[in-house]
């Protein structure tokens, strides 16, 4: 079905060659042909391959020094040995491999619920579907801040501009229209001028559209274009794995200087060639901790789906790390610091101000003048008020695409909460939406955008063709309206507005917007085509929304959501400054921040303000100022950048098109579920599927809890290597038999190391995160506290195993002594485990019923451990020898004195250093 001429077909025609018609497809058509072409999604996406994966466990050069050491094993006869370290490996490639698969397919399920979606019509209505989905032949329906998810023809172009720079570089947005081209001698118009067509990989920019789709998948421009392919499948490390990547390579090089060096003494020394392979193997497995990139895949994977659940979808894995260092937090007020369900509680026209009543979408409530109903006033001395009050309604009805249900007998809107409010509001007052929508035949539409503050409809005036008359019904921000106004509605009549005018209801907006009350304004105008000859889809916004006679206004109140300000008060604790930006008014932004406790150093910026300074300036201000309001998104961007030059982390929510760069910007750019378009939500970091703040501080808390988690396991594990390998060295320093075998390495690092470890990767959150202030972006995970802490750590366990061994070895065989050496390293480790939980928390006061994994991992190779000793075949296997129970008794003991000694240096630590 694909052709490159689709430029030069007339849409009929196009329709007609993919079978569809102008409404769209059914759904049945629409699957009977996803299942003939298959999904829309270039052949890179990825996907979770279970081999890929098992394969990747061998994928480290320590593994290979681990086969050689069993190979040669094998070879020199130690049958024993080649069989206990292969089962290792097949148990370690295991685990490994259940947890990346674990921890990939939720990431995958994850990217699933993030993928772009896309309104088309479906059996004659419009539908929301995955982008994957779409068909050739489907009708799109496109607005600004959609993303394009396949190549289509227009059929309809309102103001359509569209992004195309992923695909042609051209970083201007491009004008759009409907007619077919006119061939050209060569047949070919580069991509850039087919002005009918909106390709996959571009955005809408501004305006509405409906076009039919010519092509999916790998069939469309982008699907062509192999570099951009290269784009999705680029590497997805986080900063934290590249950075434990490197370490890794680090240590894997210096253990073979060690190794090299050890070698080459005991060649010196004549040590009989078996003896030192299997101790130069020894070190190096005591060096590199086999488990540790499992580790933190696990916790980062973990934690995304926990934060999933609490309604943070995670679309950059590196995100999770930076969200623990979040220092400041700029919000959006409406719909995220607010619950976005609003109420029109005041209108003021003609001078009057009237009082609305009645609570939510419904109908019952009404309008009222000094404590009068509005209906009452129509044949009293009042007549006039009530035709202002209709004047006001018109406009409202006029300019709203809300829709009202009920459903269990509570009213809802579908649509813009704003314009719900407006539609609940003009029916309270005796509105006739069905009738006016009948006499005033719509033509055009100027959606709402943040940045103009304005929306319009245009109608025609009378049902009679022949009168090209047009109104205009224009709601808006009372200071941008006011701007465009030069006339105003009085209950005498119509006349010019006034600056004195302007003043008022400037003053009248204020009054409202320091209730809390978000305000709009509403206005019109008449406009005929007739003397100008052009077509309604020629004129443009600007030109609509000039020379408007202004009505009146509405008070809209929308209530802070209630958790919100329990979720500031958390934020303030955690040290994280909380900066309320909204395209509100200075005062209702005001009054909603002082609800909410959000304190502002200075008062409200607002966008006209910020205009003035220039970027040094702002970056003063930006210390002081936590509301700012009128702002359009420029000036967000312009925020995120001044906030980012004293190198806080910040996070920036954002909902419209506009918002993209801002988030972009951010250290954490989180978009809106509900209220976010394709565009802003492909952008960002995060995205909060209810749109809530209080969503947002706990994503916050989990970051922090999994940057803690990692960090403790890092710690766990490599103070384990840390002290195997000081143990290690020493004892051949001394020219003592070797201490430890390779397989009784393996064992610790993998089981009774690699097992807890895993379990403090994914440890509880500790209640106490929150309390701390954010850790600064400059701190390295390996920071003084943890390198004192890793090598006290195994200086401890290598001198409570060394004192064994040497004791054991005065008093007793080699076999004991390294069988009491053995044992008491891995007691020492296991018990450890539980004061790895926390860094400042005493061991006593960290409820282990938070851990019950940790638990029983350790009892589990707890009695693994007890059962080496008891049963033949595990005693050989792991070549320990058995020792009397009042020895394992004392070595418990023994095994506890690297727990205890860390958990006084915490107290020491804590003592010197109250919080
Ligand atoms: P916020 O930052 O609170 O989301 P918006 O950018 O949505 O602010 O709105 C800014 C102002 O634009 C509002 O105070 C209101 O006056 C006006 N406004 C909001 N929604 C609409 C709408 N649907 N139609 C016309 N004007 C609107
Ligand atoms: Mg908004």
């Amino acid at each position: 079905m694909t052709s490159n001429a689709w430029h030069l077909r007339e849409p009929d025609d196009v329709l007609a060659r993919v079978g569809v018609t102008a409404s769209g497809l059914t759904s049945l058509e629409a699957s009977r042909r996803l299942e003939a072409h298959g999904a829309n999604q270039l052949t890179t996406e990825r996907r979770v391959r279970p081999w890929r994966i098992f394969l990747r466990q061998f994928a480290s050069f320590m593994i290979w020094i681990l086969v050689a050491a069993g190979v040669l094993s094998g070879l020199l006869g130690e049958v024993v040995d080649a069989i206990a370290i292969f089962a290792i490996l097949l148990l370690n490639a295991g685990v490994g491999f259940f947890q990346e698969y674990r921890a990939e397919r939720s990431i995958a399920a994850l990217e699933k619920m993030t993928a772009p979606k896309a309104t088309v019509w479906r059996d004659g209505a419009m539908a929301i579907i995955p982008a994957s989905e779409i068909v050739v032949g489907d009708v799109l329906a496109l607005a600004a801040g959609d993303l394009v998810a396949a190549d289509a023809r227009l059929l309809e172009a309102h103001s359509l501009t569209s992004m195309e720079a992923a695909l042609t570089g051209e970083s201007e947005a491009v004008a759009k229209q409907t007619a077919a081209l006119p061939s050209t001698a060569d047949g070919d118009i580069p991509l850039g001028d087919r002005d009918n067509l909106v390709f996959a990989g571009t955005s809408i920019a501004t305006g509405t559209g409906r076009a039919v789709v010519v092509a999916t998948a790998m069939e469309t421009e982008l699907g062509r274009i192999a570099g951009m392919l290269l784009e999705t499948s680029a590497e997805r490390k986080t900063p934290l794995q590249q950075k434990l990547d490197a370490f890794g390579r680090i240590l894997v090089s210096a253990t073979l200087g060690v190794v090299a060096v050890h070698f080459a003494l005991g060649l010196l020394r004549k040590t009989p060639l078996v003896e030192l392979f299997l101790t130069s193997v020894s070190l190096a497995v005591a060096a590199v901790p086999e488990g540790l990139p499992a580790v933190v895949t696990v916790a980062l994977a973990l934690g995304v789906s926990r934060l999933a659940r609490r309604g943070a979808l995670v679309r950059k894995l590196s995100a999770v790390e930076t969200l623990g260092s979040t220092r400041v937090i700029c919000t959006d007020k409406t719909g995220t610091l607010t619950v976005g369900e609003m109420t029109a509680r005041a209108f003021f026209v003609a001078g009057q101000r009237y009082e609305i009543t009645g609570e939510g979408y419904g109908p019952e409530g009404e309008v009222r003048l000094a404590g009068r109903e509005i209906q009452t006033l129509g044949d009293g001395p009042h007549r006039a008020s009530l035709r202002s009050i209709q004047a006001l309604v018109e406009i409202l009805l006029a300019n709203n695409q809300a829709q009202q249900m009920e459903k269990d007998g509570i009213w809802r809107t579908i649509g813009d909460p704003t314009e719900g409010a407006l539609l609940t509001a003009a029916i309270k007052a005796g509105g006739d939406r069905a009738r006016l929508e009948v006499e005033l035949p719509r033509v055009r539409d100027f959606p709402f955008d943040s940045d103009r503050k304005r929306s319009s409809v245009l109608r025609r005036v009378s049902l009679d063709s022949q009168d090209h008359r047009l109104r205009a019904f224009v709601n808006g921000a009372p200071g941008a309206l006011l701007e465009v106004s030069t006339q105003l509605w009085t209950e005498d009549g119509v006349r010019p507005l006034t600056a004195e005018d302007r003043e008022r209801l400037l003053a009248q907006t204020a009054e409202m917007a320091k209730s809390a009350l978000r305000v709009l304004a509403s206005a019109t105008r008449e406009l005929s085509l007739e003397e100008s000859a052009r077509e309604p889809d020629d004129l443009t916004a600007g030109e609509i929304e000039s020379d408007l006679m202004f009505v009146g206004l509405t008070g809209i109140y929308d209530p802070p959501r209630p958790a919100a300000k329990a979720a500031i008060a958390e934020c303030h604790a955690a040290g994280i400054r909380v900066v309320m930006i909204t395209g509100d008014h200075a005062l209702t932004a005001d009054a909603i921040a002082r609800e909410l406790g959000i304190h502002s150093a200075a008062p409200a910026l607002s966008g006209r303000e910020l205009d003035q300074l220039n970027d040094s300036e702002l970056a003063r201000r930006v210390l002081d100022v936590s509301v700012y309001a009128r702002v359009t998104a420029e000036h967000k961007l312009r925020i995120v950048r001044a906030l980012n030059s004293h190198g806080d982390v910040v996070a920036m929510t954002g909902d419209g098109v506009n918002d993209a760069p801002a988030i972009q910007g951010a250290d954490i750019g989180i978009a809106m579920g509900k209220t976010g378009t394709e565009v802003t939500k492909q952008a960002a970091d995060l995205i909060l599927t209810h749109d809530d703040f209080a969503t947002l501080v706990a994503a916050v808390q989990e970051g922090r809890g999994i940057h803690d988690n990692i960090r403790k396991t890092l710690q766990y594990l490599l103070a384990g290597n840390a002290g195997e390998l000081l143990l290690m060295t020493v004892a051949v320093a001394m020219g003592l038999p070797s201490p430890l075998f390779p397989i009784h390495l393996l064992w610790i690092n993998l089981v009774t190391d690699g097992l807890p470890a895993l379990c403090l990767a994914t440890d509880a959150i500790d209640a106490d995160v929150m309390s701390l202030p954010p850790r600064p972006r400059s701190q390295r995970l390996a920071d003084r506290a943890f390198l004192w802490t890793l090598g006290l750590t195994g200086l401890l366990t290598a001198g409570v195993a060394l004192g064994v061994y040497l004791y054991a070895l005065k008093t007793s065989t080699v076999e004991v002594a390294r069988a009491a050496a053995f044992t008491v390293l891995v007691f020492s480790e296991l018990l450890r485990s539980f004061g790895a939980r926390s860094e400042t928390k005493p061991v006593w006061r960290i409820s282990l019923a938070t851990n019950l994994q940790l638990v029983a991992v350790v009892a589990l190779s707890f009695g693994l451990q007890m059962a080496s000793q008891r049963i033949p075949a595990f005693t050989r296997f792991l070549k320990t020898a058995p020792l009397p129970l009042s020895d394992l008794l004392l070595l418990l003991a023994l095994g506890a004195i690297p727990l205890v000694v860390l958990e006084l240096v915490k107290l020491a630590r804590k003592a010197k250093s109250p919080q």
